[in-house]
């Protein structure tokens, strides 16, 4: 398939199905979306269910061009922590990545930087491909604290980490403003934001890292607006929500730059 940004970061589309879809439902999107981009050679794909989907899924996903994420872990690989689910437990079930840190998490749920930086540490030990989300708030944005909103995320939540670490990672741009909000941040805010994240990632791992890390753009992603998104020279893929439910919508996405 001829595709016209060629990059040297293989592109990823990712969809968080978020807490939507039954076991049936997931397997039957999942078996839907397979035959639509059966084609598919040129692009990373993954789909990250909820965890009572995972096992189903992973059987129709596998053998083909579509891969398995979790939307959440928790740090520890065992023991008496009720309603969590470890990086070996997720693997076990056929997930190849896991979604860390996301705004929901953040704002529901009381996920900080420290835990994001936990989270990632144990899905890297498991070998686990971990995509941490990062972004600002409307307010941070209107009030100019975009940049240091980031600095501050990515600082510490990849705090400690090694050069080797960054080679699996995956950061995905996430303005919060843009989620599930129908705005999604022009193509300028959308490059801006990630030429600066890779300028981060060059200051703390150098020039090499910087330039192979995968920066996913994520908010409002749909058929219509990812030709251009992509175009953008720092944006490597998307992780997308709301349209990725939709085999076919998904399916459009990854098909559709
Ligand atoms: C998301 O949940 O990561 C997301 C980007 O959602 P949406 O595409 O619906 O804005």
């Amino acid at each position: 398939m001829l595709r016209s940004n060629m990059k040297r970061r293989k592109p990823l589309i990712a969809g968080n199905w978020k807490m939507f879809k039954t076991c049936q439902e997931a397997v039957e999107t999942a078996q839907h979306l397979v035959k639509l981009i059966a084609d598919n050679t040129t692009i990373d794909v993954m789909i990250a269910p909820t965890f009572t989907s995972l096992m189903p899924v992973s059987d129709v996903v596998k053998g083909t061009c579509v891969a398995l994420g979790a939307q959440n872990l928790f740090w520890e690989p065992e023991g008496a922590y009720t309603g969590e689910i470890s990086s070996a437990m997720l693997v076990s079930a056929g997930c190849s990545y896991v979604i860390i840190g996301h705004s929901e998490r953040r704002q529901y749920f009381g996920e900080t930087d420290i835990t994001v930086n936990k989270k990632i540490k144990a899905a890297i030990k498991d070998n686990l491909t971990p995509i941490v989300c990062v972004g600002e708030s409307e307010k941070e944005r209107e009030s100019n604290h975009t940049f240091s909103v980031l600095d501050k995320q990515i600082a510490k939540g990849l705090e400690d980490l090694i050069p080797s670490d960054l080679e699996t990672l995956i950061i995905a741009y996430e303005p919060v403003w843009a989620i599930g909000t129908g705005k999604t941040a022009t193509n300028e805010q959308a490059q801006a934001v990630h030429q600066y994240l890779r300028s981060l990632i060059e200051k703390k791992f150098g020039n090499n890292l910087a330039n192979s890390v995968s920066i996913l753009y994520g908010g409002s992603v749909k058929p219509d607006n990812i030709k251009e998104l992509m175009l953008m020279p720092d944006v490597d893929g998307a992780l997308v929500g709301g349209a990725s439910l939709n085999a076919e919508t998904f399916s459009k996405i990854v098909l559709g730059f």
